[in-house]
């Protein structure tokens, strides 16, 4: 996957994208990442990317001209399979179903704004715009490459197993089970003994019970979406009455 990121900040990029996973992803060019800074494209003789908001108001305001002008010279603006995402708290809360969907595309350009926002006519130039919640940051780069990470994991070749993202939390709709290592017994904790049995079948029927458990506990709301098979609403049903009995 190509993925073109236009910042004023490039070096806030370096560290988070260039080490663990995706840092061995890039090595291996499963993902090709580009950062561009779109100062460099400012015709403005001082560079300057911002101006004061018309109609007055608080903060700096970037300009359309040198972001619209460095997408031009790095994007074909219309090519299929290419998704021009502007990050903004103002747009779709992105999730593991977003995720999912855009880790199928070929390209994918991330627009960073800072200050006190964009010129509202950059949004004719962007096919999505995501938000990573309801809270305001500096700009545009942490919720980048929150959504890169969540994105380039999901791209074959970049985790081991696929299994390990089809059991996370979020890819079936429900949370993950808790998980167990060595020791046994920690500080008098001990795994649960059906993690220690072997027995295949009983350990998926008890991740499964556990991790609608959790959901119900921590994440009702998901629950409102999911849909049930028989086994499942069978083991929702006890795990209520055995909220009900505590
Ligand atoms: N005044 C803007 C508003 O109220 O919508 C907020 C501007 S914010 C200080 C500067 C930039 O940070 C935004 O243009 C956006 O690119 C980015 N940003 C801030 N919070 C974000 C969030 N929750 N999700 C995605 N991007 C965000």
């Amino acid at each position: 996957m190509d993925i073109k990121i236009f910042s004023l900040f490039p070096e806030m990029f370096s560290g988070p994208l260039g080490s663990s996973l995706l840092g061995k992803a890039r090595s291996k060019d499963i993902l090709n990442i580009e950062v561009i800074n779109f100062r460099e494209y400012s015709t403005n003789k001082h560079h300057a990317v911002d101006d004061y908001p018309f109609g007055g108001g608080a903060g700096m305001v970037l300009q359309p001209e040198p972001v619209v002008s460095a997408l031009r010279s790095n994007l074909n603006l219309h090519a299929p399979d290419t998704e021009i995402i502007l990050m903004s708290p103002q747009g779709k809360v992105f999730d593991q179903q977003a995720a999912c969907a855009l880790s199928q595309k070929k390209q994918l350009a991330f627009i960073c704004g800072h200050y006190e926002g964009f010129d509202e006519r950059i949004r004719s130039f962007v096919t999505q715009e995501y938000s990573i919640g309801d809270y305001v940051l500096t700009g545009g780069e942490l919720p980048a490459m929150v959504m890169i990470d969540a994105i380039s994991r999901l791209i074959p070749g970049v985790i081991k197993e696929q299994e390990s993202y089809e059991e996370d939390s979020f890819y079936h709709g429900l949370l993950e089970y808790p998980q167990y290592t060595r020791p046994q017994n920690f500080e008098g904790m001990e795994v649960p003994e059906i993690l220690l049995s072997g027995h295949h079948e009983n350990i998926r029927k008890w991740r499964k019970k556990e991790s609608l458990r959790r959901t119900l506990l921590r994440r009702p709301d998901l629950l409102e979406q999911y849909e049930l098979n028989k086994e499942e609403e069978k083991m929702l049903a006890e795990v209520r009455e055995e909220l009900n009995r505590q």
